[in-house]
């Protein structure tokens, strides 16, 4: 039996976290790497496909996730004024059966504290951002920005989609902004006074769109997330917080039901939405990248996590049993393996039409990371 490899994780994200305990799972060592100080509860909602629940139940957060967690009957999506429906993407008990796994929707802090319930929390190192790599010398050399170097067997960079350990393998080259921007908040349902916004509801309108669905089992807590191009926006001096008043003018016209829950919005958090073509490298000898590293894409499809979180299991399969020497073949078996699937994922999620019409989501849903077949 090997003795396991000593595994350095960069980024405490969805992707990080996971890699972590599937790892973990997979009879490795791991130290996580991440630049924050400490984690903030974000207002953000985050779908979880029955694709990334297959992933979350074999890392044992299925129970914990279906008692936090809101569970939909479908997906509806209706055009933003008539609010005729275009296609209802069915899920609850009929997709559970079909998929054999849930949908769930989630409060993005308590998807990101399950994930961290999971890890030990010694092993979770804060304030290290990473500023080098280096596999000169025996194993992987990594310096953060506070002082300190470590070396490890293998890399794992889950970085995001800004990663430095990308910039460092590939090169320099700066994401692609969409020229749009999405607003997103989570707030109590009571400031709704009994209006019930449905499950889940994508509001289709003609260059901007709304999803709005609760986070929480009993309904207490809503969010929504918007796209929408935004005129004079400034990347460099963009701000975290959105202004309310500017939400509500861009969706004046919308249908009622997105009025009121725009009216009942106490404030918004705002962020640019950028994106990647698909890359073609995402592993340079004993290092690999991972998530958003390699593959962040539009939240069209909601599947940017789960994307994050199918590579962790994968990379765990590929990884299993591997000593050091094995490592450089086995990350490169993990991309080859992850980049059609993930490259498709991008490039149908640009596209924004998943929903707009009748739409086959078996390949995105009935995927399980832990059956599905690996080549050599
Ligand atoms: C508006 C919006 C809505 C979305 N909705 C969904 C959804 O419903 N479902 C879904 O599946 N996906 C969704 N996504 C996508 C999802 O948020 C991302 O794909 C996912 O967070 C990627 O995870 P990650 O771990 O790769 O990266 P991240 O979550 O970005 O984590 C990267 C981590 O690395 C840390 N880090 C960065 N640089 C360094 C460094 N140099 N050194 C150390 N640490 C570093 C960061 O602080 C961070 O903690 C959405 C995205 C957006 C923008």
């Amino acid at each position: 039996m090997p003795a396991g490899l000593n595994v350095a994780i960069i980024g405490a994200g969805m992707g990080g976290l996971a890699s972590a305990a599937a790892l973990r799972k997979a009879g490795h060592a791991v130290a996580v790497y991440e630049q924050a100080r400490q984690f903030t509860r974000l207002g953000a909602g985050i779908q979880i496909g029955c694709n990334a629940m297959h992933v979350l139940r074999g890392l044992g957060l299925e129970d914990r996730l279906r008692a936090e967690t809101f569970y939909p009957r479908s997906w509806n999506n209706r055009d933003w004024r008539t609010g005729e429906v275009m296609f209802d993407m069915v899920f609850g008990a009929e997709a559970e059966q079909k998929y054999g796994a849930p949908y769930l929707l989630a409060h993005r802090g308590d998807l990101h504290a399950a994930l961290h319930s999971i890890v030990p929390d010694e092993l979770v190192h804060r304030d290290h951002r990473l500023v080098g790599l280096d596999q000169a010398g025996d194993g992987v050399t990594l310096t953060f920005a506070n002082g300190r170097t470590v070396t490890a067997d293998a890399v794992v960079a889950a970085d995001g989609v800004n990663s430095v350990a990308r910039a460092v393998l590939f090169g320099e080259e700066e994401p692609r902004f969409t020229g749009r921007v999405a607003y997103r908040t989570v707030y109590p349902a009571e400031r709704l006074a009994g209006f019930d916004m449905g499950d889940c509801t994508k509001w289709w309108g003609e260059d901007r769109h709304i999803v709005m669905y609760p986070v929480k089992a009993d309904r207490s807590e809503v969010y929504f997330v918007t796209s929408q191009p935004e005129p004079g926006f400034n990347l460099e001096s963009w701000s975290a917080m959105g202004d309310v008043k500017t939400l509500r003018a861009a969706f004046e016209g919308f249908h009622p039901d997105v009025q009121r829950v725009l009216a009942a919005c106490p404030d918004v958090h705002k962020r640019p939405l950028v994106e990647r073509d698909p890359l073609e490298r995402w592993v340079e000898g004993n290092v690999a990248l991972l998530g958003d590293a390699c593959h962040p894409m539009t939240p069209y499809m909601a599947q940017g996590a789960a994307m994050a979180i199918e590579d962790a299991a994968i990379l765990s399969r590929c990884l299993q049993g591997i000593e050091r020497d094995g490592v450089a073949a086995a990350f490169a078996r993990y991309a080859r393996n992850r980049q059609p699937r993930t490259a498709k994922m991008q490039l149908t999620s640009r596209a924004n039409d998943w929903g707009k019409s009748a739409t086959d989501p078996d390949w995105v849903y009935g995927y399980n990371a832990w059956t599905t077949a690996i080549s050599a």
